[in-house]
């Protein structure tokens, strides 16, 4: 691989596991620390060694002839504060890219959760250069969750946007039906859909903000927030639903077409705002 990488002049990601470490290093490391008149805890030591093998693995590769700027670290640990703290000691100890990445992070919310907190830290320390998720897949489940997962916390951390984001409240005693749950995800799905097409069309639209709120009285709060909002009558509300548009209340849908009505509203609106503005033609004298 490094011949190739050497020849090609592609970055090369190398890789250390805390499941494959050298364990010629880290004995060496537990028994200097066994003579310390404070030994540290296995745990650090281990931490201490993946940093070292990942260090002493990308000299070996300068000196074989790949390029500093060639080279991406990438520390696999399994646990959140593990790669927290083995990110923190490469970042503090090279300039070399990071790459970070919970590994077998896991099934479903736990996986999630866990791989969002330990990449939120870091990124928010300004540390890490490119992102992975690793989850375990339900049987014949998506993969791409995997790469929805990154977006999305790029995009909730504000670093880099790829998907309008709706916001839609919890629900709460104000509102007995499933209708407001049902729209806000056919609205996600919607947009989800639109962006290969929209990303191409409608340059910025990966900004856009939606909310889809379950009653009319503090609904429209967080509409007015959006970019376009809708806020849809909570238990013994009057069935109308107002649409906010840049803050001010545009128009009050009713029936059973509000789903369609609102997604002809939203397409009118990010052709107007993020569509190609071409010049008026000059009339001829
Ligand atoms: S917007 Fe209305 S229904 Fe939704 S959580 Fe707030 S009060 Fe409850």
């Amino acid at each position: 691989m490094i011949e190739a990488a050497i020849e090609y002049q592609k970055p090369v990601r190398i890789g250390v596991n805390w499941g494959s470490l050298d364990g010629d290093l880290l004995t060496r490391l537990m028994d200097e620390n066994a003579l310390q008149a404070e030994p540290k805890d296995a745990r650090d030591v281990t931490m201490e060694a993946m940093v070292q093998s990942a260090l002493l693995s990308a000299e070996a590769a300068e000196r074989h002839g790949l390029r500093h700027d060639q080279i991406i670290l990438s520390a696999k640990v399994s646990t959140v504060q593990d790669l927290i703290d083995v990110n923190r000691s490469l970042a503090a100890r090279c300039d070399y890219p990071l790459h970070l990445g919970l590994t077998e992070a896991g099934l479903g919310a736990k996986g999630i959760v866990a791989t969002s907190a330990a990449l939120s830290i870091l990124l928010q320390e300004g540390i890490g250069d490119t992102i992975r998720a690793s989850l375990t897949p339900m049987p014949n489940g998506d993969r791409t969750e995997e790469v929805m997962v990154c977006q999305q916390v790029l995009q909730s951390l504000g670093l880099r946007s790829f998907t309008p984001q709706v916001a839609a409240c919890p629900g709460c005693g104000r509102t007995t039906s499933t209708f407001f749950q049902e729209m806000a995800d056919d609205i996600q799905r919607y947009l989800r859909e639109q962006m290969p097409v929209w990303r191409e069309q409608y340059k910025g639209v990966e900004e856009l903000k939606v909310a889809v709120m379950g009653c009319v009285v503090n609904g429209p709060g967080e509409s007015k927030h959006a970019d376009i909002g809708i806020s849809l009558p909570g238990t013994f509300e009057e069935p109308k639903a107002p649409i906010y548009m840049d803050g001010k209340l545009l128009r009050t849908l009713k029936g059973d077409g509000i789903v369609p009505e609102f997604i002809d509203i939203l397409n009118d609106y990010v052709a107007r705002r993020y569509g190609v503005k071409t010049e008026e033609p000059v009339a001829a004298e």
